[in-house]
């Protein structure tokens, strides 16, 4: 008996060591078999396209759930959309926090409910009314993937096309519980787009949204199967990366490293696939300086983006 109790104790005493180890600094390897040197195409943004982000919430946390070797301290967790005003129509990056995000909250698994604190701010719907558009003139809502924090505005915008790609598509339509709010919303206007363009700085296919360069979506598949990164390519000289949840933090990307073993358990689905493309944002962003990498959720790095317009301000 007392045999079987000290082994207990050094496997629980083994088990939370390498938990703790698990949120222990600790950088990717930066190699890579396929090389950045795919050329592309100089983008032709038109001069009237706008870029804006629209913050609709925030998620309080701790940077060390981020990424390995992040502090315990305080860390807020932006939940934004970002806006692209074209000639050829208005797009919006994700939906943010929607005005229910508090009922939706309830399809978060209970360890991140507890691990978080939710707070909404201004939700995407409201502020495009502040700035006098339309709901009917949005082309679409693009989605960087389908987990509940980027689909909960989709609950306002009825009517709005979500863009999308058949492997997230399945990925909804499928039965993974990180998907269920987005099943839960129910029938939306789905608009399928394929990859059906060229390879694209290191990815291997591309979607020229507007045919001028100016919005690329490539395939970034890992936290969910249907992951993008959208590159969005402003008349200013200035590039983004939106790279939803790739990483939540930009230290993610700048070390690079991805999320401890807790998290990457809670959400995401293939981690190899997660830590391929990471390394790829990382050596990308070493390489092109004026490339602006943007984690869905580093509040820093979205207030370095123009704020959307609003005509009630
Ligand atoms: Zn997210």
């Amino acid at each position: 008996m007392r045999g079987s109790v000290w082994a207990l104790v050094v496997v629980a005493g083994l088990g939370g060591g390498a938990l703790l180890w698990s949120f222990a600094p600790s950088a990717l390897p930066v190699s890579i078999e396929a090389p950045l040197t795919f050329p592309i195409t100089a983008p032709q943004p038109p001069p009237a396209m706008r870029v804006g982000v629209l913050h609709a919430g925030r998620m309080l946390s701790r940077g060390l759930f981020a990424y390995r070797g992040g502090d315990a301290g305080e860390r807020v967790f932006g939940m934004d959309a970002v806006i692209v005003e074209h000639p050829r129509g208005t797009l919006l990056f994700d939906a943010g926090f929607g005005r229910r995000v508090h009922e939706h909250a309830h399809t978060l698994p209970w360890l991140m409910r507890r691990l978080s604190r939710i707070e909404a701010e201004t939700p995407v719907v409201d502020q495009l009314a502040g700035a006098s558009i339309a709901i009917e003139s949005i082309k679409g809502v693009v989605l960087t993937h389908a987990h509940w924090d980027h689909v909960s505005g989709l609950d306002d915008l009825r009517g709005v096309p979500v863009w999308i790609n058949r492997a997230e598509l399945d990925f909804i339509r499928g039965t993974d519980p990180a998907a269920r709010l987005a099943r839960e919303l129910g029938d939306l206007d789905y608009h399928l787009y394929a990859f059906d363009g060229p390879p694209y700085w290191g990815f291997a296919a591309s979607h020229d949204v507007f045919g001028d360069g100016s919005v690329v979506l490539v395939p970034a598949g890992g936290h969910t199967p249907g992951s993008v990164i959208a590159f969005i390519h402003a008349p200013d000289g200035r590039s983004y990366a939106l790279i939803g949840d790739l990483a939540w933090q930009r230290e993610g990307v700048d070390i690079p490293a991805e999320r401890p073993w807790l998290a990457r358990r809670l959400v995401d689905g293939d981690e190899a696939g997660v830590r391929e493309v990471l390394v790829r944002v990382h050596l990308l962003q070493r390489a092109v300086p004026q490339l602006l990498v943007v984690p869905a959720h580093d509040r820093r790095v979205m207030e370095r983006l123009p704020p959307a317009r609003r005509d009630d301000a």
